[in-house]
């Protein structure tokens, strides 16, 4: 089947192994986030087997697929209340920040016969899921008397909505309000989880909160770089992905559509410019599998003009690549693109 993302299994292993090491170095566990390829139970397999503690997805269709592998399964997004039962059901942990959803999961917990472990989420200035600090003393208060609740950490989530990006002192505030939560509960807390990809920086320059023992990775396993910055993790490989897509047309034509200009398939008035006649390739793959903003070429010659839903364009003017018609052309992905390329069904999922 046409188009396909390759998985590397050697990359993927090692991108997985060298973020497990460098975060064991300094006491925090790793806990895999598999959402970006759709709870790929063989890709979390591998996570696993390269030194993961856990697996945490936002979905839990994906979470339900890892029923029998030998980690702990968080749920990341917060809980549907319509879903409490679920949830309770098929992951150890989820993460938490509204009490009448707390109450619910209690309930289903209690039903089932079993107790829920929650994290609970504190905002710390980046503004998507999480309570106030001010609200975590009375937020602990109301779930201590709840028999089927455990709260077994707090966590914060950054660089996700408002950009964020994690340092001493944001991760400071999670170590005090982390204290702070013991000390109401009486007891250690098992996770103080300090971000995802974002907080990995701090990681390499050892500046990451001694508190802090865990982090959710995602991005940073999968394309090999951390996140507050995009730069590069070191030993790690941007290329354990790959798409692959076939040439379908490759023709020299002009680079200005001749004639009035309307509206492109997607309703934009598209503007170009004038590159004189150059050599045209058009891949079968498109915007119902992929934004071609997401993509990078792997031939650093060869550029993409656009896309429509089932057609991307690329000018193969500069290139030294003999292309023509059946050339399997290769593309890196961005984590839009690889998040948008898992999800079509169009797309085979390949393993090299
Ligand atoms: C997606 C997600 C992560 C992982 O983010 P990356 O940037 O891919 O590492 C971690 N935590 C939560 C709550 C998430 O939703």
């Amino acid at each position: 089947m046409n188009p396909c993302v390759l998985i590397n299994k050697e990359k993927v292993f090692q991108n997985t192994k060298r973020i497990v090491d460098m975060a064991a170095a300094q006491n925090i566990s790793v806990f895999a986030v598999t959402k970006v390829f759709c709870g790929n139970k063989n890709i979390a397999e591998l996570m696993v087997s390269a030194g993961v503690k856990g697996l945490a997805d936002s979905r839990l269709e994906n979470l339900r697929r890892y029923a029998d592998l030998p980690v702990e399964k968080w749920l990341l997004r917060l809980p549907m209340i319509s879903q409490a039962r679920e949830v309770v059901a098929v992951a150890d942990v989820s993460l938490n920040s509204e009490l009448e959803t707390i109450k619910a999961l209690n309930e289903a917990a209690l039903e089932q016969d079993r107790k829920h472990q929650i994290l609970l989420m504190i905002d710390l200035g980046d503004l998507r899921e999480g309570m106030l600090p001010d609200q975590v003393e009375p937020m602990v208060k109301a779930i201590l008397p709840m028999e089927g609740i455990e709260i077994v950490g707090v966590g914060v989530n950054l660089t996700c909505y408002g950009g964020v990006i994690p340092n001493g002192e944001n991760l400071g505030k999670l170590e005090e309000i982390a204290k702070q939560v013991e000390t109401l509960l009486g007891r250690p807390l098992k996770y103080i989880s300090g971000g995802n990809s974002s907080s990995l920086y701090l990681l390499e320059k050892g500046e990451i909160p001694s508190k802090i023992n865990q982090l959710r990775v995602g991005e940073a396993i999968v394309l090999g770089r951390e996140t507050a910055y995009g730069e590069p993790i070191e030993g790690t490989y941007d290329d354990a992905f790959l798409l692959e897509a076939e040439l379908v047309e490759c023709k020299r034509k002009g680079s200005v559509p001749i004639g009035e200009i309307g509206m492109d398939a997607f309703g934009n008035k598209p503007v170009f410019e004038d590159l004189g006649e150059i050599l045209r390739g058009i891949v079968a793959v498109g915007h119902q599998d992929v934004n071609a903003g997401g993509l990078i070429p792997v031939d650093p010659n060869l550029s993409i003009l656009g896309a429509s839903s089932d057609h991307m364009l690329l000018n193969l003017t500069t290139s030294t690549e003999a292309y023509r018609v059946g050339s399997r052309i290769r593309f890196k992905m961005d984590y839009g693109g690889m998040l948008k390329l898992f999800t079509s069904e169009y797309v085979e999922k390949k393993w090299v």
